[in-house]
């Protein structure tokens, strides 16, 4: 975490968000993560895997990530040096589930998950909550507003890290040469197999995106990885200018390797959506520390 982050500390994360004109309430919260019926655990919150991702992605970084891959990607971000490209690295890795804060994301709480009696009473629980602290949660979402969670993040994590270009509708590639680099680093972010993403998926995804109240929930999202990592999201245009989006490729297997590690599966105690910012950062690089650790990586 950055200096200015942890001088800030006594302060409400509620409050900071007010001051910087994002967002009054700490609503995106209660965006899940992982749902888990099996044990005292019900649902973990989005924000806690997203910081925690973020910390996994520095700890690999640090202990496994290769010297010569990471310069690697220094290269491929033409990053300044290494220390920025980790804290790149880690934010995008924080953001990359941001899709999932979505109207049919949410709206798929706990799908397929037994006894049906159980599941249906965590949910409405989940649910009452989750309207009360603000969460626009709209009940059935039509079919045709569906998309996969990753292509929901390509089409908002330019908006959300820079490109402020105007007329460029449902997640268009701006022509900003400065900004290119933003959408060359979203859509990568979920492309570990290879394949590529067309123009149009992002475009169909992001009429899935739901309306102003969710892009200012996806907005604390980031806002939150952000000062986890110690980042400016603005920043991100000077920080990221990948020349070839082919050498983003191992980014979207650490991205996963990330994932894997932080979802709320792998832990005994989930999180609270009523944890400070704060309390969820510090047991995120705790769990890092602990899973690279018994990775052997560590020394
Ligand atoms: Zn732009």
């Amino acid at each position: 975490m950055s200096d200015e982050v942890e001088q800030d500390g006594n302060t409400r994360d509620e409050d900071r968000m007010s001051e910087s004109g994002e967002l009054n309430t700490s609503a995106y919260k209660w965006c899940w993560g992982t749902v888990d019926l099996s044990d005292r655990l019900v649902w973990n919150p989005l924000v806690a895997e997203m910081v925690t991702a973020s910390s996994m992605m520095l700890e690999l970084w640090k202990h496994v990530v290769d010297p010569s891959l990471r310069g690697s990607l220094a290269a491929g971000f033409a990053a300044e040096d290494e220390r920025s490209t980790s804290q790149v690295a880690a934010f995008l890795a924080g953001v990359s589930r941001l899709g999932h804060a979505s109207p049919s994301g949410m709206d798929s709480f706990g799908r397929g998950q037994r006894p049906l009696s159980l599941l249906d009473r965590v949910r409405g629980e989940w649910q009452a909550q989750a309207l009360r602290a603000g969460l626009p949660l709209s009940g059935a979402v039509p079919r045709s507003r569906q998309a996969d969670p990753e292509h929901i993040t390509a089409a908002v994590l330019p908006r959300l890290t820079g490109c402020d270009c105007a007329d460029y509708v449902d997640g268009e590639q701006c022509h900003d040469r400065d900004h290119r680099g933003l959408y060359v680093a979203a859509y990568a972010l979920n492309r570990h197999r290879g394949d590529v993403l067309h123009a149009d998926t992002v475009a169909k995804a992001y009429r899935a995106t739901g309306g102003p109240g969710w892009d200012a929930i996806r907005s604390a999202l980031v806002n939150a990885v952000a000062r986890h990592v110690g980042i400016d999201p603005e920043s991100l245009p000077r920080l990221v200018r990948p020349t070839d989006p082919r050498r983003l490729t191992a980014l979207g297997r650490l991205v996963a390797q990330s994932n894997l590690l932080s979802g709320g599966g792998t832990f005994r105690e989930f999180a609270s959506p009523h944890d400070t910012l704060e309390e969820m950062s510090a047991q995120a690089e705790k769990r890092a520390r602990e899973a690279v650790a018994r990775m052997g990586g560590a020394r």
